[in-house]
């Protein structure tokens, strides 16, 4: 197939990960026979620095007549003045809402090799595989704001059709799995999230009786999330609990730099990032672990172009690499570690 996609390098280490996967997307069209087109663009701080724009309109254009975006990440020191009127992550806002992309999904799926990494008891985890699927464009993000002397509030508002097709999101991914899905709100207490439940129970029920759908409350979800990791399948829910319960999940995979994440919308054209920042601290030194970026891809490669097999293929060749014990500075002990080139070559290496 041919295929479209746009590469934002970003800031940090940014252009070091999507050089790696761009390395490995091209490995994987040549072995398939799949021609992709690549096309950088600028965004966040870089895009600052040439244009005075953190998303040039010729950056969203591009993304938008694209079928697949896959982005390192965004900010640094060089840009972060609290007092500066354009900020590298407000480029990354106005291309997520630009793309109507309203469901973040991060799958979490620690593997042997890493496990030793994370701060909860290896035995707990293996074994765990679930996906985090994160409303993105609704909830008390976007609610409105007040502020007088004495008091301030933020108003958390959901639609049923905002509710509605990220639910239907969760259940479709469920049954390309397990078939279990966790809705997770806080229905004794809120207005939005007892409006959350009735319309995730009817749509599961309606649309979806294949699949299991279980409620959760959000406090009780972020103990059962490190206590049990292995019963999670699907967990779907709102934006705030998204941001939260997603970072919480993310430790069970030992670092930062192994996670990927894919934000879809309507259309096919998503966007693909790894879950880390730009980590200025190790910028420029060919150490930063490239696997949240090569699975970001293979994210891309299931969800944009549909082609399953290649990222599976991708994701066992990543998998493969970790098994082996090549393992970047954030994971392994200090001068056993591969360098990003090295992790790179050898997630190629397996390709072939
Ligand atoms: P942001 O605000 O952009 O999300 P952050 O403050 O969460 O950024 P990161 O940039 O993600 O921070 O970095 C947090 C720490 O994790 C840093 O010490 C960084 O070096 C490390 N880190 C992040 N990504 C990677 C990676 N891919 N490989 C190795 N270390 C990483
Ligand atoms: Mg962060």
């Amino acid at each position: 197939m041919r295929a479209d996609i746009v590469v934002l390098e970003g800031d940090g280490i940014g252009p070091e990960v999507t050089a790696a996967a761009v390395q490995v997307l091209q490995a994987l069209a040549a072995r398939y026979g799949h021609q992709f087109e690549l096309q950088r663009h600028l965004i966040g701080g870089a895009a600052i620095d040439a244009s005075g724009e953190p998303l040039p309109a010729a950056t969203l254009q591009a993304c938008q007549r694209s079928d697949a975006v896959l982005l390192g990440a965004v900010g640094g020191p060089k840009w972060s003045d609290p007092k500066a009127k354009v900020r590298p992550e407000q480029g990354l806002l106005a291309l997520r809402k630009g793309l109507g992309l309203y469901a973040n999904l991060r799958p979490v799926q620690p593997h042997a090799a890493t496990l030793g990494a994370s701060p909860i008891k290896p035995h707990l985890l293996a074994g765990v595989d679930m996906i985090v699927v994160r409303e993105l464009t609704g909830g008390i993000y976007f609610g409105d704001k007040q502020r007088s002397a004495s008091a301030a509030s933020d108003l958390c508002e959901y639609s049923v059709a905002e509710i509605e097709r990220v639910v239907r999101r969760a259940c479709q991914l469920a049954r390309g799995r397990r078939g279990h899905v966790v809705s997770v709100d806080k229905a004794n207490v809120l207005e939005t999230s007892r409006l959350w439940r009735e319309v995730a129970t009817r749509v599961a029920r309606e649309e979806f009786p294949d699949v299991t759908l279980e409620h959760q409350l959000v406090d009780s979800m972020a103990m059962h999330l490190i206590a049990k990791p292995r019963a999670f399948d699907v967990i779907v829910t709102e934006n705030m609990f998204g941001d939260i319960l997603t970072d919480e999940a993310s430790m069970l995979a030992g670092s930062l730099g192994l996670l990927p994440s894919a934000s879809l919308g309507e259309g096919k054209v998503g966007l693909y990032e790894p879950i880390h920042g730009s980590a200025p601290d190790i910028a420029g030194r060919g150490i930063a672990n490239p696997c949240g970026t090569i699975l970001s891809a293979a994210l891309l490669l299931r969800h944009s172009l549909g082609l399953d097999a290649e990222a599976a293929c991708l994701e066992q060749a990543v998998a493969a690499v970790l098994d082996a014990g090549v393992l970047t500075a954030d994971l392994a002990p200090a001068g056993e570690a591969a360098t990003t080139a090295q992790f790179t070559a050898a997630v190629l290496a397996q390709l072939d």
